[in-house]
């Protein structure tokens, strides 16, 4: 009598979590800038945004979001919904694997990992308020409450003399307070010297400074820059060279003295491997809207720490992708685990003009002195706001 009570207890718990996927959304959004800027290989008129909506029967949302080309990653998320629709959004895992087993003769990286990344914290964000709790619960719990942020900006801009410009904005981060900046360089070694001097003067020797040349450059030029700003105290040296020459980043790891860093153009645990463990960098930096979303960043993560490499994530999307970066971030090892002075993951914080970032959540994810508290609210801890949605949605041509 017991054990038939037990089962029919279980067979409504199962029955009571038996929640199914009713609705995949997809919402390209765009908004034109007040000026240009560029980084090293093209200017940027205009951001866009690739935000993912899944809804279930039960009256949950969860919201993700694909970094890429916004036009390109939306019909390829539409064109997954027939793996999803009627499916237990719980089923993360399993979800995924099905659709990357099922893509994968055509898809290790690129489009469809961006398209399922989005999909996965979507889900993951659903699962959260499913159970009630920060999705960082359901990975084990957060080792830390806030993380720091560094500032990403110091872009070129089409008027005016970069050294002026460029050292005022860094000079302005310093005032609002955080505590390492990151500069755009592949402009040309002799340049970027000059302006990697000059925003290290206007920030002073205690705020760290990051160089980024975006793959613009080959190993030869990688270590010659290297070389002229080893002595600026370089936090580190990010996308040297491309990011399908593992080769070439061991190179210029190999030549220069400041950590290596990359990764946000790479994709899938298995895509890191042979970074890994060919130690081809100091610092990976997967974007969890790119690189498989929060199940599989985890994974990365984990391989990251087993391979004593550092893991600090690449963020360049709204305030979703910022969001999702924070979750994983929660329970991220520290860099240096056994010391008394722990050396933390820091969050990257993009200060560039993006009408969109912000403006879709309704409690806007902001820094204070450069520090970003990590939402405790269910699943991704944050709330949509759908007229701002409408604001920037890019309507279907006629
Ligand atoms: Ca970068």
């Amino acid at each position: 009598m017991f054990r038939v009570r037990c089962r029919a207890r279980r067979k409504n718990r199962i029955r009571r979590h038996r929640v199914k996927i009713s609705a995949v959304r997809t919402h390209i959004l765009e908004a034109a800038l007040s000026q240009p800027f560029a980084y090293s290989r093209a200017w940027y008129a205009s951001r866009t945004a690739m935000l993912v909506e899944i809804e279930t029967d039960s009256g949950l949302t969860g919201w993700g979001e694909c970094y890429g080309p916004a036009r390109m990653t939306a019909p390829v998320v539409d064109a997954m919904s027939r793996w999803l629709l009627g499916q237990n959004p719980l089923h993360t895992d399993r979800l995924w694997q099905q659709i990357y087993a099922d893509l994968r003769d055509h898809g290790q990286k690129g489009l469809v990992v961006e398209a399922l990344s989005g999909i996965d914290i979507a889900l993951w964000g659903i699962k959260g308020k499913h159970f009630g709790v920060p999705v960082y619960d359901l990975f084990g719990g957060p080792l830390r409450t806030s993380v720091h942020a560094y500032a990403t900006g110091l872009y070129r801009r089409k008027r005016g003399n970069p050294l002026d410009y460029l050292s005022q904005e860094a000079a302005g981060y310093v005032r609002d307070g955080f505590h390492a900046v990151k500069l755009k360089v592949g402009f040309g070694v002799a340049d970027d010297v000059r302006a990697a001097q000059a925003v290290r003067e206007a920030i002073g020797p205690d705020v760290g400074l990051m160089i980024d040349a975006n793959h613009a450059y080959d190993t030869v030029a990688a270590i010659e820059l290297g070389r002229r700003v080893a002595g600026l105290d370089i936090g580190w040296f990010e996308e040297p060279v491309l990011p399908e020459d593992l080769a070439a980043y061991r190179a210029v790891k190999a030549a220069l003295p400041m950590p290596i860093a990359g990764g946000e153009c790479e994709f899938t645990r298995l895509g890191f491997r042979d970074m890994f463990a060919t130690r081809a960098l100091d610092v990976v930096q997967p974007d969890i809207c790119a690189a498989g979303g929060i199940g599989e960043c985890k994974k990365i993560a984990d391989m990251a720490a087993t391979f004593g490499i550092r893991y600090n994530p690449h963020v360049w999307g709204t305030g979703i992708g910022i969001a999702a970066s924070l979750q994983l971030m929660a329970t991220l090892p520290t860099h240096t685990p056994t010391s008394l002075a722990p050396l933390d993951p820091v969050l990257e914080l993009d200060q560039t003009e993006h009408p969109i970032r912000q403006a879709i959540l309704k409690t806007p994810l902001t820094h204070v002195s450069g520090v970003v508290a990590i939402p405790d609210g269910p699943g991704l801890g944050i709330e949509i706001d759908r007229d701002a949605l409408e604001a920037f949605r890019v309507r279907p041509s006629a």
